[in-house]
């Protein structure tokens, strides 16, 4: 089948090529994204490969189904950008990868939580200019924490499971309470106990109405003082501005984000020749207790063997006709 790849890094093609066996498709890469302003690259393609920030809204699907368009691959779990209606109103499939690698958003997390606890990234610096002191790198264990769990699917369960290893006390908040995580010894509190009695909150839901914001001004009101937030979900579950007046203040001790609200301006690309506009992340950048990095949680060559491999058992789906439970509907 014929395949118009778009958002390509190097990765990607890394990836699809390998898992693209004897090159039974044909895979063109491209380095934009597809939106409406791109959709006419893909005239002579049957297939499109996109990923989180492709924009395949109304006008963009329309688009590609004109051009003969009839199937949409996603190289990720997350639909938001499809326009489901347009897809199917145009008999257009969509085929996603539903899961790949929770273990590794869930030991990202971990490492955000380590170097901000260890000061690891400070001590990095350090070294590499012969400064072996330790003054101000003191941490705290995480043996004998309480560390709150919003979201108990598959990255906040295998995030529980690696900090049950750490010896922390485990409480958490979901819609739907786990069996394995209660027999493990995780303790299911309310949302405001979560906040209010974690020294360390993990943030692992879906952005969703009910979630959006979920740490405010308020919630943070009710938070410990110097608690450490993680945010390695979606940017959109945090108000940074409200953040950035909690670290003023000193209420939040460290702030770890894999995620962030305005991500798609600025993650994923290489922007050191340029000057970054975003003033909430220049000032987030500017605390010492703040580490981001760009959305990377997923990136291990393992989650990226398993998105390579769905993603070309999806085109295969497609070209066979044959149906999938990596459909969506
Ligand atoms: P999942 O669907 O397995 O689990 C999500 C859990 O959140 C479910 O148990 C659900 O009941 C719970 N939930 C839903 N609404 C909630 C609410 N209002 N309050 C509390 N809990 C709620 O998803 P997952 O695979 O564990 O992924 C979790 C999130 O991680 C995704 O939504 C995505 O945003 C993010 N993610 C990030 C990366 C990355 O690279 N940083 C990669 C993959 C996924």
């Amino acid at each position: 089948m014929r395949v118009a790849v778009f958002s390509t890094k190097t990765y990607d093609r890394d990836y699809l090529d390998r898992f693209n066996t004897d090159s039974k498709h044909e895979l063109v890469y491209f380095e934009a994204p597809l939106n409406v302003n791109t959709a006419n690259l893909t005239q002579g393609f049957t297939g499109v490969c996109v990923f989180v920030n492709d924009k395949l809204d109304e006008p963009a699907v329309d688009a590609i189904a004109k051009n003969g368009v009839r199937a949409i691959i996603l190289r990720c779990a997350g639909f938001n950008n499809v326009d489901l209606e347009a897809a199917k109103r145009n008999g257009i499939r969509i085929l996603r990868v539903p899961a790949y690698s929770p273990e590794a958003v869930a030991e990202h997390a971990v490492a955000l939580m380590l170097t901000l606890a260890r000061k690891t990234h400070k001590a990095y610096n350090r070294v590499r200019e012969n400064n072996f002191s330790l003054e101000r790198l003191n941490g705290f264990n995480i043996y004998g924490k309480t560390v709150g769990v919003v979201g108990t699917g598959r990255i906040g369960i295998a995030f529980c499971r690696i900090m049950k290893g750490f010896g922390a006390r485990l409480i958490a908040y979901d819609l739907y309470e786990s069996e394995e995580l209660k027999l493990l010894g995780v303790e299911y509190r309310s949302l405001d106990d979560v906040m209010k009695l974690s020294d360390i909150i993990s943030l692992h839901c879906p952005l969703n109405p009910d979630t959006r914001y979920l740490v405010n001004k308020h919630t943070i009101g009710e938070m410990k003082k110097g608690v450490m937030i993680i945010n390695t979900s979606r940017g959109g579950l945090i108000n940074t501005k409200d953040v950035l007046v909690g670290l003023k203040q000193g209420k939040i001790g460290y702030l770890g984000i894999d995620v962030y609200e305005q991500e798609e301006k600025l993650f994923f690309e290489d922007l050191s020749d340029t000057i970054v506009e975003d003033d909430i992340i220049a000032r987030l950048m500017s605390f010492p207790n703040v580490l981001i990095t760009s959305h990377q949680g997923f990136f291990t060559n393992e989650a990226l063997e398993q998105i390579a491999s769905t993603t070309i058992s999806n085109i295969q789906a497609v070209e066979t006709g044959r149906p999938t439970e990596n459909e969506v509907s």
